[in-house]
């Protein structure tokens, strides 16, 4: 298997290893306004999954009711933070956020 498709695979392996999270209705911990653009800048505007760049970044949970920590977080492009919850919902039974293009 080529390398850069083992890359994405073990990325989404983090991002839908959801064995510490067991309330499939968690409640998701806010993310200080200071955390999020430190965060953001630090990632240059680069999507986690698909590393496009990205001009609406949003920053997602690994673990949906884990602490808002950098260990914690990944930087997703709308398109692709659509997907993950998407995945979350239809094959995990998480709880679907509002609007998945906005909000993280
Ligand atoms: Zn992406
Ligand atoms: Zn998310």
């Amino acid at each position: 298997m080529p390398t850069q498709i083992e890359l994405v695979i073990n990325k989404i392996q983090t991002l839908l290893n959801l064995e510490t999270c067991k309330d499939t209705n968690y409640e998701r911990h806010k993310i200080p306004d200071e955390l999020r653009k430190e965060f953001i800048k630090n990632q240059k505007g680069k999507c986690y999954l698909c590393n496009c760049q990205t001009t609406q970044p949003l920053i997602h949970h690994i673990k949906p009711d884990g602490e808002s920590i950098s260990e914690n977080l990944v930087m997703l492009c709308p398109l692709c933070h659509r997907w993950v919850h998407w995945m979350l919902k239809k094959h995990l039974g998480y709880r679907a956020s509002i609007d998945f293009w906005k909000h993280d």
